[in-house]
């Protein structure tokens, strides 16, 4: 039996000298306009490895074309990466913990070239690692959407939905679904408001499990495409 994964549970700490650098360079590059935004390279290691996720005002970043995130800690990207719709380049290379990314990156139309560590992601075609399982449907009565456990949802907050982008006011439908991204196809996470929004998505890349889908050890993935292995 396949073992099952779940997601990274770190929280960011934002009180960390990492973070707050990381906000300074933000606000730097949005007033300068630069088209090249490689903010780890600025950080020290031990600021670098404060750092699980980018902050929400990385949106502003409207005139960054090429995104470098080289030998990341991070472990998730927020959905405010749409915000960034010069966006044509984007390398999260060797950054080694980020297994899956936010739909939310389909909104970024200019994105034509990647560079991601394919060994990584989530229902990879050399490993098919399973996808951690999401839950279906959740009651957002009973839910505190702005008080997740990163580790059971992929974010500690989650407010809009990933196709619609009205904000989730009843239910929340999570579904994985693989899709090209530049030179990729990516695992990406989505987080629906409706079975309307999840039936609105485009069809799976071909060669990946054909239908959105929960994840969980039990989802049969296509097989691997290893040279001279069998399928
Ligand atoms: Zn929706």
């Amino acid at each position: 039996m396949p073992t099952g994964v779940s997601f990274h549970g770190d929280r960011q700490d934002t009180e960390a000298a990492g973070w707050r650098h990381l906000l300074a360079l933000i606000e730097e590059a949005a007033e300068d306009g630069r088209t090249v935004f490689k903010p780890f390279a600025e950080l020290s290691g031990s600021e670098r490895r404060q750092i699980v996720t980018l902050p929400p005002t990385i949106a502003k970043l409207t005139a960054v074309e090429h995104l470098v995130l080289y030998g990341t800690n991070l472990v998730r990207l927020p959905p405010e990466i749409a915000g960034m719709t010069s966006l044509e380049v984007f390398e999260p290379y060797t950054s080694y913990r980020l297994h899956w990314y936010p739909y939310e990156l389909t909104r970024c139309a200019r994105l034509a070239d990647s560079t991601v560590s394919t060994r990584a992601l989530y229902g990879n075609f050399k490993f098919r690692p399973p996808f951690p399982a999401l839950r279906p449907v959740a009651d957002v009565r009973e839910t505190d959407l702005g008080a997740l456990d990163p580790g059971v949802w992929g974010a500690d907050t989650i407010r809009n939905c990933s196709v619609c982008d009205r904000p989730i006011d009843h239910e929340l439908r999570q579904v994985w679904i693989s899709h090209r991204i530049g030179t990729d196809v990516l695992p990406l996470l989505v987080n629906a408001c409706s079975a309307a929004c999840v039936a609105a998505l485009p069809e799976p890349h071909g060669g990946y499990v054909p239908t959105p889908h929960t994840g969980g050890p039990d989802i049969v993935q296509p097989g691997s495409r290893r040279p001279g292995q069998q399928l």
